[in-house]
């Protein structure tokens, strides 16, 4: 799809007069029919809720639709019996050459793109340690990840389950006594990067100097686009980041890219080799092309004008929210992660005496259902997981919602 057409795909209304009308199912449906997907509503008939996601591209909310061209691409490879490694070669060399890496593999995940590049960097090509995975003990293979405090979360855990252990520091100054000839790595979290004390050039360049691998995770951090090449631009050993989110490619895919050392050691725990920490973290066909094209017309789209119709639909949503006595909005603009127009709803809690949780229950029973996130205190909307004319709907159903919160 050429740019212009891809912008037609996300503004024009095909089925605006049955979203006005009600007609949820039809407006549903538009995505799917476009790319020829079958007629019959299994999640209908298997009795699975869907709903409008007004929230964002969570996990656990199936996080994102594909685009066209990419269930075109799956539909395509579906079809047709390839080598596993002859696609993962070829794909990962287009996605190298769109992000300046030095190679790129399509992963199951950000998560899985961490582990697998963990993997890389202890293992080498010594298919004894790729064996030994996740036991480095009496193997030769370094232990310590080093990592920024504030940038100790959760997913650290895809690092961890290669048997390293994560050592925590803060300055500079800490971060040079903590190397060692243990430390097989120096990682960073780029959504966190203004709650640390050093930089991702800083990070780089002291990585650099005591010949330590530098590893990012960019999971959730584009747009801005270039994000998808800043990181191998300046140098870090491998970046990892997630298919599903705003790339809009196969929730079960992600791309891990990089030096051509660490890449080609990683794809020695893939399938399809076993007998390796990676063996269940795997991608097909499918999967892998689906990545590349997503990738490629996410390259390719206007996102200034995609960004301007999040807005469009934010400022609706908020005009008539806002109307309800005792509301207040307000729209941020994240410049780390997650980065779209998101609009925050609080409330006059002496006029108002529900809670966020008690309205997001209501609004999931609603007709149709929509997921908002948010805590006791607040709702919080974006808008870049709305299909078109879905804005007008959640805008009509909070209003109605935080009216009905009021009384
Ligand atoms: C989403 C996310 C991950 C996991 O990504 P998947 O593609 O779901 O495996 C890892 N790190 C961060 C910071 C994330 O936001």
């Amino acid at each position: 799809m050429k740019r212009r057409d891809l912008i037609k795909y996300l503004s024009v209304t095909p089925v605006a007069g049955a979203a006005l009308a009600g007609d949820i199912t039809s407006l549903h449906a538009a995505p799917q029919s476009l790319a020829g997907a079958p007629k019959k509503d299994y999640f209908s008939e298997l009795g699975v809720r869907t709903f409008i996601n007004a929230a964002g591209t969570y996990t656990a909310m199936t996080a994102t639709l594909m685009r066209p061209a990419t269930l075109d691409a799956i539909k395509y490879a579906s079809g047709k019996f390839c080598m596993l490694d002859d696609l993962q070669d070829k794909v990962g060399e287009r996605i190298a050459q769109i992000t300046h890496a030095e190679a790129a593999v399509v992963t199951s995940g950000a998560f899985a793109a961490l582990t697998l590049g963990m993997a890389g960097i202890l293992t080498g090509k010594d298919p004894a340690k790729v064996k030994a995975l996740p036991k480095l003990e009496g193997t030769g293979m370094k232990t310590e990840v080093i990592c920024q405090k504030a940038h100790a979360i959760g997913y650290n855990q895809a690092l961890t389950n290669c048997g390293v252990k994560i050592v925590m520091i803060e300055t500079v100054e800490e971060l040079e006594k903590a190397i060692n000839p243990n430390t097989a790595a120096m990682h960073f979290l780029h959504v966190q990067s203004d709650s640390g004390k050093i930089q991702h050039e800083q990070w780089v360049a002291i990585g650099k100097k005591y010949g330590i691998p530098t590893t990012i995770d960019i999971a959730a951090d584009v747009p801005p686009v270039e994000n998808l090449w800043k990181f191998n631009d300046m140098g870090f050993d491998f970046v990892a980041i997630s298919g599903g989110k705003a790339l809009r490619g196969p929730q079960s895919a992600g791309i891990l890219m990089g030096k051509k050392d660490i890449i080609s050691a990683a794809r020695l725990s893939m399938p399809p080799r076993g007998e390796t920490i990676g063996r269940g973290m795997k991608v097909n066909k499918e999967e892998i092309l689906g990545m590349m094209v997503a990738l490629e017309e996410f390259v390719a789209i206007d996102h200034a004008a995609e960004y301007k119709v999040f807005q469009q639909r934010i400022d609706r949503i908020k005009a008539a929210v806002e109307t309800v006595p005792g509301i207040t909005t307000k729209v941020s603009h994240p410049v780390l992660g997650n980065v779209t127009p998101t609009l925050n709803i609080t409330w006059d809690k002496t006029a108002i005496k529900k809670d966020g949780n008690d309205m997001r229950a209501q609004l999931r029973q609603g007709t149709p259902s929509i997921e908002v996130v948010g805590g006791k205190d607040n709702l919080s909307v974006t808008a870049w997981s709305l299909q078109e004319g879905e804005d007008k709907i959640v805008a009509a159903k909070l209003k109605e919602l935080l009216v009905w919160a009021s009384a």
